[in-house]
């Protein structure tokens, strides 16, 4: 295992549709356990494999323990992810990037939404998301067809600079949500 470089929003391959994965063997496993490793290192709740300069559709998503929330601490590995549904109101809520450093975004997402997909080893999954983990998800899953949050905020107001979570002091916690 390793903790891999993120790349930055000028990198192009984060402007590219992943493909999609074929093979269900030790180097998928690899890929996964270095984004795992690399989400974990960066303080992220969530990374896809295009962020670490790999095109393919996996997504790893991991919110941090909290107590009322049940979907909290568990691991989501998905390769081939896609929302086929989504319901709930839309809500507007604050976002960030690994590979935006130093910015949050209002982004509206849905509030619920039903992904499929496969695990590491090619079974089908299916999950149903609410909340953060629902955001996290439609963020990464972005992430796989080319798109960052700061394409979905309706204005450019929505995006404020702050201090990046490696730069900050432990009094001044100016990122309230973790970066995707
Ligand atoms: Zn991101």
């Amino acid at each position: 295992m390793a903790v891999r470089p993120i790349v930055r929003a000028d990198n192009p391959i984060l402007r590219k549709k992943s493909r999609k994965v074929q093979r269900f063997g030790r180097s998928l496993q690899n890929l996964i356990d270095d984004m795992v490793e690399t989400m974990h290192a960066a303080h992220g709740v969530g990374l896809a494999a295009p962020q670490i300069g790999v095109s393919q559709r996996v997504i790893v998503i991991q919110l941090p323990e909290d107590e009322e929330d049940p979907q909290s601490g568990k691991l989501y590995v998905l390769c081939n992810p896609e929302i086929v549904r989504t319901a709930g109101e839309e809500e507007e809520g604050e976002e960030g990037c690994l590979s935006v450093p130093g910015f949050v975004g209002d982004v509206r997402r849905a509030t619920v939404v039903t992904v499929k997909g496969l695990d590491s080893k090619g079974r089908k999954i299916r999950i149903r998301a609410e909340g953060l983990l629902a955001r996290a998800f439609q963020h990464e899953i972005d992430h796989i067809n080319g798109v960052l949050f700061i394409d979905r905020v309706d204005s450019p107001e929505k995006i404020r600079r702050i201090v990046p979570m490696e730069e900050q002091k432990p009094q001044e916690a100016s990122q309230k949500e973790p970066a995707l």
